[in-house]
């Protein structure tokens, strides 16, 4: 099944007419905000690190004061989002590179970005997107099993997948887009069983529709 132009727009009314109110769930106030509760994310649901981040914020309002974090502290504050000895290491090397490389202020830039400790291309995108508005599309394991059933990708790699992507939408759509297919994944199209006799693309899928077989039979 390919997509025709006709189609793809059809799929982004679909898409806004659905989840008109999509965006980030990581609950934040400014770009650190959004850096921290981001690197927290990985392996978590955002649901536990935004019952995280609030005392965390609190004690470690800046980069400054993140940079000298005690390490068993922070340990504490962030264990319950899991793989905690790590993100804690990462979380005080942010503090010190942003503090030390750019002035206490998170970059607009991606590669400036992408250098900082704990933030790879993945989170730079999250961040260059809802913090600063820049268009750009990270590729979660829920947009990966989303597009791969619509058949917007056929690539096999979340990179290759947010290429795909990134060529089929014009970037005044990414930012939107990105939410929209995260919430479709967590809400109706399921890795182990997705909705489609629900679902409001489903005359769009060639998954849904049995055209293809699902790309993610024994779950994404
Ligand atoms: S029809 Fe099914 S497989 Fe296709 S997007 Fe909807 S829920 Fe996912």
């Amino acid at each position: 099944m390919r997509w025709t132009a006709p189609a793809l727009r059809n799929l982004l009314a679909r898409l806004d007419e659905t989840y008109p109110d999509a965006r980030c769930a990581l609950e934040h106030e400014d770009p650190y905000q959004l850096v921290v509760a981001t690197i927290l994310s990985a392996q978590c649901t955002d649901a536990r690190v935004n019952l995280v981040t609030p005392a965390l914020f609190k004690k470690y309002p800046n980069p400054a004061k993140l940079a000298r974090a005690k390490t068993d502290e922070l340990e504490a504050l962030i264990h319950s989002t899991g793989f905690f000895r790590n993100k804690a290491k990462n979380l005080i090397g942010l503090g010190q590179a942003l503090e030390e490389r750019h002035g206490g202020k998170v970059p607009s830039d991606r590669e400036a970005l992408a250098a900082l400790p704990g933030v790879g291309p993945k989170t730079a995108n999250v961040v260059l997107a809802n913090a600063f508005g820049i268009p750009a599309l990270a590729v979660d394991t829920h947009i990966y099993r989303v597009a791969r059933r619509l058949n917007l990708s056929t690539a096999n790699t979340p990179e290759k997948v947010g290429i795909d992507l990134c060529q089929r939408f014009p970037e005044d759509y990414w930012i939107p887009l990105h939410h929209q297919l995260i919430w479709h994944g967590r809400q109706v199209c399921d890795a182990r069983k997705p909705k489609c006799e629900v679902c409001p693309l489903r005359d769009l899928c060639p998954t849904g529709s049995g055209k293809i077989e699902d790309p993610h039979r024994s779950g994404a």
